[in-house]
């Protein structure tokens, strides 16, 4: 690739801040990224933007050309910026270096319609636990009732257009966050009304959707960096590099996902990683990106370089990195360093995050996926309000030799003799079982089913019917109701018959005999023949509670053909 051409500020260089993504669910993260990548725009991916590994890449030509209707006079002087691309918490405890934030910046997403959620306040706990600066956008300020849109807009143009409803509104809105900010020990101000930068947090108002507040936002984030942290930015010789994943990829085996904060990689380049084991040393084989070009951009190709200079999103390609933690530095071993100091140093992460354990010897076993999770967790451990003592820690999943190391707590101090396990997998695939079953009762799954001719066998209290399911999927659950005879309620499937086999579901083709039992027990059934006729199809009935639930919890156990159906049942049912 093409080398970042370095701009000279007062004869220094400086590198692309990195900036990620932090809010509560749903606020609009992964959004607000597709919205400044400018893949949701007409251009596609133009104006150099670059897809590197784990991160994007936008030149300062490219924040340059969006941000000229802001008549921005201030001179860029980084070369562009490295933008996350996974935003929220899990991503941002791993981006860690040396010890303190991978970040230089964050964006925390609000929406301005739910201001302060639970997850906002985590975010803003982590921000201040790495001293990351951050800029708070306010999103979906389309959502305004009657807002007109700007689309790519600066915020004040936009603004400027709306009407004095909208503008109430949004001015009511607005007070009532940076109150609740205020709540959380925070000034904040909306940027253009700021005039104590740096004690007063920026609001940029936002909309993901129709791009009003992006440019404001973008050109926030460098102008911020750069004039408030020229020294960190200044671009140094010395490798500063951080690994987020470990991967393992067909045909270059167990690879790292890297950002390269400061210098310039080598293929070739002798290096040494953190390991579950200890210190690894290896050889980068391959230094990979992402191919330029979008179509060509097939599963498991990448360019190769011989160098590459920061920041710059990589993956690395050598020997031996199976038991790398993600989150911990990656060192270059020059030539006249020596490798014994340098894999001391690797190791350093791990020492700093085992030095909290409890000398004492009694505590609990801590266990997280990675580096980053570990020490969230025993910050959050150590808090008064907590205040739990660890005895042992180990990163990935939870193995035999953990719970025996675990249980020698038993014999010691009983209240002790417990793993808490953060991220592990299995532990997570529990949770969103428990979570599916718990949310078994609101979701809703889509059906249409017809009467068979000759196959009413009860007619109510309980209504027992052949049917076929013409479209959709039968549950033993699912609430029917008539949408032809002004959609009444006839009951809940109690359950269903396939070739007199009890089953729990039925799907689209199949022909089976349900029972339906009413869903008011103080109420008298509906009945077949009086209050709805052969004729008449079944459909489930949805509401926006029950599409809700489903596509929390069951978004992934749907099939297109289903998605349809319930997007056609939605307009049936006149659910906004
Ligand atoms: P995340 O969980 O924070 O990553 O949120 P998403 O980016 O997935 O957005 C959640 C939902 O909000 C999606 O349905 C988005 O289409 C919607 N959304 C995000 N940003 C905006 C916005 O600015 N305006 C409106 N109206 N909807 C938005």
């Amino acid at each position: 690739t093409k080398p970042d051409d370095h701009p000279v500020q007062n004869g220094q260089s400086l590198r692309s801040p990195i900036c990620c993504i932090m809010g509560h669910v749903d606020t609009g993260k992964t959004k607000l990224l597709d919205c400044i990548r400018g893949t949701n725009v007409q251009e596609g991916e133009a104006g150099g933007i670059t897809q590197q590994i784990g991160a994007t890449y936008f030149p300062a030509e490219n924040i340059r050309e969006r941000t000229k209707e802001l008549k921005a006079d201030a001179k860029l002087n980084v070369p562009g910026l490295l933008v996350i691309d996974t935003p929220g918490h899990e991503s941002f405890t791993n981006l860690r270096s040396r010890g303190s934030g991978l970040c230089d910046l964050a964006i925390l997403v609000v929406d301005i319609m739910h201001g302060l959620e639970p997850q906002t306040i985590e975010s803003l706990n982590l921000l201040k636990m790495r001293n990351t600066d951050f800029i708070v956008a306010l999103n979906k300020v389309d959502r305004l009732y009657g807002w007109k849109t700007c689309r790519n807009a600066p915020i004040g143009k936009a603004i400027r257009q709306q009407s004095k409803d909208v503008m109430n509104e949004f001015n009511r809105r607005l007070t009532e966050i940076i109150t609740q900010f205020k709540e959380q020990g925070l000034n904040t101000e909306l940027y253009y009304k700021n005039k104590e930068m740096g004690e007063t947090y920026n609001i940029v108002p936002t909309s993901a959707i129709s791009g009003e507040g992006i440019p404001d936002l973008l050109l926030l984030l460098v102008q911020w960096a750069q004039k408030t942290m020229v020294k960190r930015l200044t671009y140094s010789e010395d490798v500063q590099c951080t690994v987020l994943e470990v991967k393992v990829v067909e045909g270059h085996g167990t690879t790292i996902d890297v950002v390269l904060v400061n210098g310039v990689l080598h293929e070739g380049d002798q290096i040494v990683v953190c390991g579950m084991q200890g210190p690894v040393a290896t050889t980068i084989r391959a230094l990979l990106t992402p191919h330029p070009m979008r179509e060509l951009r097939v599963k498991g190709t990448y360019l190769h370089h011989k160098e590459i200079k920061a920041a710059q999103g990589i993956k690395i390609a050598a020997q031996g990195l199976e038991h790398t933690i993600a989150g911990t530095s990656l060192y270059v071993v020059g030539p006249r360093d020596d490798v014994e100091e340098i894999k001391e140093a690797a190791m350093e992460d791990v020492n700093s995050v085992m030095s909290r354990i409890d000398k004492s010897g009694e505590g609990v076993y801590v266990q997280a996926s990675t580096l980053g999770s570990l020490e969230a967790l025993l910050e959050f451990l150590k808090t008064p309000a907590v205040n739990i003592p660890v005895s042992a820690i180990s990163i990935g999943p939870v193995h035999k030799k953990d719970v025996m190391k675990a249980s020698v707590m038993l014999e010691k101090k009983k209240e002790y003799g417990t793993i808490l396990a953060f991220d592990v997998k299995a532990y997570i695939d529990n949770l969103k079982e428990e979570k599916k079953r718990e949310a078994a009762e609101e979701a809703v799954f889509p059906c249409i089913l017809q009467i068979m001719p000759n196959c009413v066998f009860n007619k109510k209290d309980p209504i027992v019917l052949g049917v076929d399911v013409v479209d959709g999927i039968a549950k033993v659950g699912t609430p029917i109701c008539i949408p032809q005879k002004e959609f009444i309620d006839i009951g809940r499937i109690a359950s269903i018959e396939n070739n007199h086999k009890p089953v729990d579901y039925a799907k689209k083709g199949q022909k089976v005999a349900i029972k339906i039992i009413g869903s008011n027990p103080e109420e008298q059934q509906k009945m077949f023949g009086r209050h709805f006729e052969m004729e008449d199809q079944l459909v489930s009935k949805i509401s926006r509670k029950s599409l809700d639930a489903l596509k929390e919890n069951y978004a992934d156990d749907l099939s297109t053909e289903e998605k349809r159906l319930l997007f056609k049942l939605k307009k049936l049912f006149q659910i906004l």
